[in-house]
């Protein structure tokens, strides 16, 4: 089994040396967590088991004993204890006590099985929706196409060289809806070098975006929310009542959903199917992942991402948190139910985790369902405890971490404050929507170069087609002239769309629709980044970053098939080097070259993608280089962008 990738012809090996450090440089900005949490999962030796005795019923001799010992501890060491130790006695036995051999077999046939047979118990075959994310759609002539991930499923052994023979067919198949598609895709190579950009059209210096965007909206900041939280905690309901009670939805609208929802015997579900509808809505012409929707607050504009709460979601629910600047965490305070979505196998610590790691900083804690608990204080405080020690953990300030007690059915605390005498008599702060209004209005890049991710792309009536994204930096006029990384193309903006309504010009954490013309629609997919020609992104295979090891199952080792959840992409990729372990706050180095990482620890690895991707590092754009890595339907890392490999 080669330990070395060799992609393209291309060999890497050369490209970084093991000594190199990293990481105390980065900030230090993304979610942790504590060493004491850390210190837990850090394997003990003094806690190993013999092997049990049946295993070793063949071996009477003391030194073979010896050598099964030291073939297990080598094992040990680098699988901790996800492997039971029957297991790995008869793979010592059967390779004659070769702790590389017995090692490279176990981790072969048994890790995948034991891993996937675990996650499948776990979540309900949450392998096909990881390994076949719906990341977008394409319309085309008004027929919906899968424009996005088709990726086989996820079956390759551990270790085994994705790149290689399984590579080509994967990569052949998984960016395009067609095969000519896919043939261009995974034939292009990165190339830094970009055709030079012409502004056509209006020149760039008419208009001076820093004083247009005050004066857009009536001078409102836009801020993108992303609502988050536990499968059933109400989100849907929550946001489509606040929607409702915004006047966003008419009462005729709203009286036709009570009825079919009535109708369909899911009457509890009526306000939920605001969002749906509107997702709906949507479908006809721009289509986004994350059903998205606009509300205005006193001071703000907000771009409303409706994030599904079921583990299955969780990849398109990254798109959505990728673009947020800010989220509502949506936890059920009924008995019983906070605990479920709170403990293992909840999404609310995950969710929680991911937006931290994917930069949002401010949160709204929505204790929702109040109603079903009588409005009781005790009830909001013990929430409010284990939920705050929590989030203090994953990297939250105290200070931007705000709790309200709501009820989406009955819609209390929503848009006003509630007068139910049970909750006033303790509660006098702030209603969601008050609380939204109050938050801080993140700083756009709009000084820096142009930079947008697609996350979605449509053929629409008229010329050219359509792509969707949001601006992560710089802004854009009709007549530009932008680059589309990694393809290497260039086309001309036609058409600007924000919210539906058209304009000249956007600017960075706008999410917006481009008209573009001059380009084959068959280039660009989900995850390609738009650009200034004349200050290009990077693009790269392989490239060095700080991770954070969230609760994994299984150590990582050298070779660790993962994917790569980056803006939005998913992207399939490999753990190709371990080059350190970190001190989690102090970013000093412990340990180089590990032989495997465990949980929370904090390391610089080396990363390889099977086909070139578009990063930034994170010192340079915090936006376009904070990523994730997923494995087998779970998160196991976050992780930020420390060096590229330019080819
Ligand atoms: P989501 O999966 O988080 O989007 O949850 P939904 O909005 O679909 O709600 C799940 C269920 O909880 C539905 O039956 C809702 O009617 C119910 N629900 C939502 N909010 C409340 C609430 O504040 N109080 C009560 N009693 N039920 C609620």
């Amino acid at each position: 089994m080669s330990r070395h990738r060799n992609v393209r012809g291309y060999n890497y090996d050369e490209d970084f040396e093991d000594d190199d450090m990293y990481g105390q440089s980065v900030d230090d900005d993304y979610c942790c967590i504590s060493p004491a949490t850390a210190n837990q999962f850090i394997y003990s030796r003094q806690e190993r088991q013999a092997p049990k005795e049946e295993n070793i019923m063949s071996v009477t001799n003391l030194s073979v004993v010896a050598k099964l010992y030291s073939c297990l501890d080598h094992m040990r060491a680098v699988l901790g204890d996800a492997v039971p130790d029957s297991v790995l006695s008869q793979a010592a036995i059967r390779y004659g006590f070769d702790p590389q051999r017995a090692l490279d077999a176990v981790l072969v046939h048994f890790v995948p099985l034991f891993s996937l047979a675990k996650s499948r118990d776990a979540s309900h075959n949450k392998l096909d929706s990881e390994v076949v994310p719906k990341v977008a759609r394409m319309t085309v002539s008004g027929k919906k196409q899968t424009m996005g991930f088709d990726v086989p499923r996820y079956l390759t052994p551990l270790h085994s060289n994705i790149t290689g023979e399984n590579g080509g067919v994967t990569a052949s198949v998984r960016r395009g809806a067609s095969p000519e598609n896919a043939t261009i895709t995974a034939t292009t190579e990165p190339s830094a070098a970009p055709t030079p950009g012409r502004s056509s059209g209006k020149s760039r210096q008419a208009i001076n975006v820093k004083a247009e965007l005050e004066k857009r909206q009536g001078g409102k900041p836009l801020l993108n929310l992303v609502v988050i939280g536990h499968v059933d905690a109400g989100k849907s309901t929550l946001m489509g009542h606040l929607l409702y009670l915004l006047g966003n939805v008419n009462k005729r609208t709203m009286h036709k959903y009570e009825q079919e929802s009535k109708k369909a015997g899911k009457a509890s579900f009526a306000y939920a199917w605001v969002l749906d509808e509107t997702g709906e809505e949507r479908d006809r012409g721009v289509t986004m992942d994350v059903g998205m929707t606009k509300f205005e607050t006193s001071s703000k504009v907000v771009t409303l991402m409706d994030a599904p709460g079921h583990k299955d979601f969780i990849p398109n629910m990254i798109t959505g948190a990728a673009q947020a600047d800010v989220a509502v965490l949506v936890v059920d305070a009924s008995r019983g139910e906070f605990e479920a979505g709170f403990e293992a196998g909840g999404q609310t610590r995950e969710h929680a985790l991911l937006v931290r790691s994917l930069g949002v900083t401010q949160l709204a804690v929505a204790v929702n369902k109040m109603d079903q608990v009588n409005w009781q204080q005790e009830r909001f405080q013990e929430i409010t405890s284990k939920l705050g020690h929590f989030l203090k953990q994953a990297g939250f300030k105290e200070s931007d971490v705000f709790y309200i007690p709501t009820s989406g059915l009955s819609g209390e605390n929503l848009a006003t404050r509630s007068s139910v005498a049970q909750l006033t008599s303790w509660y006098s702060g702030p209603s969601l929507l008050e609380q939204i209004d109050a938050f801080k209005s993140p700083q756009r890049s709009v000084d820096k170069p142009f930079r947008l991710c697609v996350s979605d792309v449509f053929k629409d009536q008229g010329s050219g087609f359509c792509v969707t994204g949001k601006i992560e930096a710089g802004y854009i006029q009709t007549g530009d002239r932008i680059l589309a990384m990694p393809p290497n193309e260039t086309c001309t903006v036609k058409g600007i769309t924000l919210h539906d309504e058209a304009l000249d010009w956007a600017a960075a954490g706008d999410h917006v629709s481009l008209t573009v013309t001059g380009m084959d629609i068959i280039k660009i997919n989900v995850g390609c980044v738009f650009c200034d020609p004349k200050e290009p992104i990077r693009v790269c295979t392989r490239f060095r970053a700080r991770i954070l090891l969230f609760n994994i199952e299984v150590p990582i080792t050298q070779g660790f098939p993962v994917l790569l959840h980056y803006q939005t992409v998913s992207e399939p990729a490999t753990i190709r080097k371990l080059i350190s372990v970190l001190h989690k706050s102090s970013g000093e180095v412990l340990k180089k070259k590990p032989k495997c990482l465990n949980k929370g620890m904090n390391a610089i690895v080396e990363i390889q993608t099977q086909r070139p991707v578009s990063l930034e590092l994170y010192k340079d754009y915090k936006e376009l280089g904070r990523f994730m890595l997923r494995y087998v339907g779970s998160t196991i890392a976050a992780g930020v962008v420390t060096e590229v490999k330019c080819k």
